[in-house]
């Protein structure tokens, strides 16, 4: 016997490949697409409706994503659907998100002077 919550991990395992260098568990199935802020990010179909799938598996391993908080790739890679383990998806403050982001945005920026 299995319960939903181990059916709907099941079903995400089948799709995602480890990397045995990295320890991310990176999706093979559909993504978003490749435009756009939100492109490439893992989408599968979970009870007829198009879900996101590290929101997903994190949610079927932890349970509900409070309002204020989202979830943050830590190890920057969009692929990466593990939840178990803080170096790859995390929940953090929405604030929290903003603010890696635009650290990140900043270091692309200063590699980018270098360059010029
Ligand atoms: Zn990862």
């Amino acid at each position: 016997m299995s319960s939903r919550r181990d059916r709907i991990r099941a079903k995400i395992m089948a799709r995602v490949e480890i990397d045995p260098v990295t320890g991310c568990y990176n999706w093979t199935g559909p993504t978003s697409g490749n435009e756009g802020r939100g492109a490439d990010y893992p989408r599968m179909s979970l009870d007829g409706q198009t879900v996101a799938v590290h929101k997903a598996m994190w949610t079927n391993e932890h349970g509900f994503i409070p309002g204020k908080k989202e979830l943050d790739h830590v190890c920057r890679n969009r692929r990466c659907v593990r939840p178990d383990n803080e170096n790859h998806v995390q929940m953090v403050t929405r604030k929290r998100n903003a603010m890696r982001r635009e650290e990140a945005r900043r270091a692309r920026m200063s590699c980018e002077e270098i360059l010029s």
